[in-house]
């Protein structure tokens, strides 16, 4: 059992964006902050920024796509640290050849898939000996409302215009995983969650978001502080349970 006095988590995809928000404010919670990134030198200065502000943050190398760097990662975490208490599933991309399913770009589509839920899996599965050596790990699988079967049914949705096959079967793919994997784990104290964060200026829509980061980080920060009561394999916007 991984019992450090301070719990350890990590961010994917945490040099900007939700991924930076979120790592910081994990930082601010008193964790020991491990700040994946997929290129060196955008981590460290991430890390570097964060350390800035008296928050315990190292850059940890992690990209989705290359298999060593995950296998690596979990090397490295097992050995400094024994267990892994949180795991953020933020890492992410979007793709511009995406499109409705009668256009997109079938390339584009696999990118996508391959980013944003095999190599998501494929952190989940590295990661997953570790967060069972700790008391109670959370994980938490950023989704989008774009995921939602239910809501993209509906033809009055405000986002019903955005039909992306590649991105939004890759967020309804993750959902599945966490139903999936909290079903797994439903005999032990790890909780699984996703999260729709809201929309949120970033790089991934060119900063056309109308929520900060702030407000797209405190969902996944309260799934990844949830406590023993919290709820598992649900998904979740800022206001509460969110359709499927
Ligand atoms: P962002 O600013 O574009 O950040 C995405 C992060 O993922 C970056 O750190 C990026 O690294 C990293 N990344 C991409 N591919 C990677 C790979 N192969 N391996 C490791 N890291 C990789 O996007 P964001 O808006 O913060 O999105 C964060 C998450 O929230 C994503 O999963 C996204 O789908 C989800 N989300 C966002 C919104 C929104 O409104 N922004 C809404 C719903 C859901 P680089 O800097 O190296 O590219």
């Amino acid at each position: 059992m991984h019992d450090s006095s301070r719990k350890v988590a990590l961010v994917t995809g945490a040099n900007k964006g939700i991924g930076f928000g979120i790592a910081r404010e994990l930082g601010k919670a008193g964790m020991i902050v491990l700040l994946g990134a997929r290129d060196p030198t955008l981590g460290e200065e991430a890390a570097t920024m964060l350390r800035g502000e008296k928050l315990d943050v190292c850059f940890v190398q992690l990209d989705l796509v290359r298999p060593e760097t995950i296998t690596a990662a979990a090397a490295g975490i097992e050995a400094r640290f024994g267990g892994l208490d949180v795991l953020v599933n933020n890492a992410g991309i979007a793709d511009r050849s995406d499109g409705p399913p009668g256009t997109a770009d079938l390339s584009a589509v696999r990118r996508i898939m391959e980013t944003n839920f095999h190599g998501t899996l494929a952190v989940t599965q590295a990661m997953l000996p570790l967060l069972r050596k700790a008391k109670a790990a959370r994980i938490v699988n950023l989704s989008s409302g774009l995921g939602s079967l239910e809501k993209n049914s509906d033809p009055d949705w405000a986002f019903a215009a955005f039909k992306l096959m590649g991105y939004n079967a890759s967020k309804a793919a993750l959902n599945m995983m966490t139903v999936q994997l909290a079903y797994e784990l439903r005999e032990t104290t790890i909780k699984v969650n996703s999260v729709s964060p809201g929309f949120i200026a970033t790089d991934m829509n060119e900063h056309r978001g109308t929520q900060t980061i702030e407000e797209g980080a405190a969902g996944p920060v309260r799934l990844a502080l949830l406590p023993p009561e919290g709820p598992t394999g649900g998904f979740f916007d800022q206001a509460g349970p969110y359709p499927w």
